[in-house]
């Protein structure tokens, strides 16, 4: 870094002697960059809908996706955002209402227990989809809440391939803990974001499109309103995050990355029909919504207690409550009786 002042226009008048007008005068200051970021691991999966011979099928050219990837980079504190393509899932029904896209979800979870998929803990499922099946009153996108560095069972979003860059920045920061942030009528908003009318505060830069972004005239993505771009807030909250989750799983792969405790989760849909989840590799997270279930045996009696956590859907009623695996049998939970398992 150095800095001149030089003067404003040919007319200006003045004394300027040599040398004294740039600071340092010797050689330029280093800057030096306080931390660096890390990747980012996206696990994209082509959600293919049939329809008797009819196939909706969502956009995977290599334009699409590589200007999606872009954007996300663009969004993120990461030095790099990497997609890696999936195989093609073609869920049993059409995504066309609520309880669909939240089924669709749940079964996003499932997949980070697929041998066959071999999805990382780190990576960040994203479910992506047509929108040429009609659905009312439907989401954009939908995830889960990982309330924590460790919440690998949450890593979990879905949206629509036509508008996904922005929905799917948004998604994914959900994904990353992220609560809305309080304007256009959000629901949930995050208590502590800093401005008022969730602005973002300060200047944003894109340093794709070169464009620099006011601090009150611009929303943070976490919320409702438009233009969008982050916040100091989320940004520093999304910066944390990546930075958990490398440390965790990459920096030291002898650590949680080998979490062995076997989970269970048990989906509570839109509609509020629970079923239960393939089992996951993990750890309960510490900063869960502590909720506490009843095991029950086969004649209705309860056997104990479970610890266990409540994950909710950012976008609709409903989520998961992830649990020890009970192995068999049935739980209570909030006086509702599950399917057996
Ligand atoms: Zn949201």
């Amino acid at each position: 870094m150095q800095v001149e002042l030089v003067e404003a226009s040919a007319t200006a008048s003045g004394p300027e002697r040599e040398g004294e007008s740039v600071w340092p005068d010797g050689d330029p200051h280093p800057l030096v960059v306080e931390q660096n970021g890390e990747l980012l691991r996206v696990y994209y999966v082509p959600v293919v809908q049939k329809d008797g011979d009819t196939e909706y099928a969502p956009d995977m050219s290599d334009d699409h996706v590589e200007s999606i990837r872009r954007q996300m980079w663009a969004a993120f504190p990461a030095k790099d955002v990497e997609l890696v393509i999936g195989e093609d899932y073609v869920p049993t029904y059409l995504i066309s209402d609520n309880n669909a896209w939240s089924n669709l979800l749940n079964e996003m979870v499932n997949l980070r227990s697929d041998p066959d998929r071999g999805v990382e803990p780190d990576q960040y499922v994203y479910g992506v989809f047509s929108q040429s099946v009609a659905c009312s009153g439907c989401p954009a996108g939908l995830s889960y809440l990982a309330y924590s560095d460790n919440a690998d069972y949450s890593r979990a979003s879905i949206g629509y391939d036509s508008i996904s860059a922005a929905t799917m920045v948004h998604e994914v920061g959900h994904a990353h803990g992220r609560e809305h942030s309080p304007c256009g009528g959000a629901a949930g908003p995050d208590p502590n974001y800093p401005h008022e009318g969730a602005i973002i505060g300060v200047r944003g830069y894109d340093l794709l499109s070169d464009v620099l972004f006011e601090p009150d005239t611009v929303y943070d993505f976490m919320s409702y309103c438009w233009p969008a771009w982050s916040s100091d807030y989320t940004w520093e909250a999304l910066f944390q995050r990546i930075k958990g989750v490398n440390a965790l799983y990459n920096a030291a792969p002898s650590n949680a990355r080998l979490a062995n405790t076997a989970l269970r989760p048990l989906f509570v849909s839109a509609d509020g029909e629970m079923s239960w989840g393939e089992p996951l590799r993990g750890e309960l997270s510490p900063m869960g919504l502590s909720t506490p279930v009843e095991l029950i045996d086969e004649l209705g009696l309860p056997m104990g207690v479970l610890d266990a956590v409540f994950v909710p859907y950012d976008h609709l009623p409903g989520g998961m409550i992830v649990m020890p695996d009970p192995g068999a049998g049935r739980v209570r939970v909030a006086g509702r009786l599950s399917p057996a398992l």
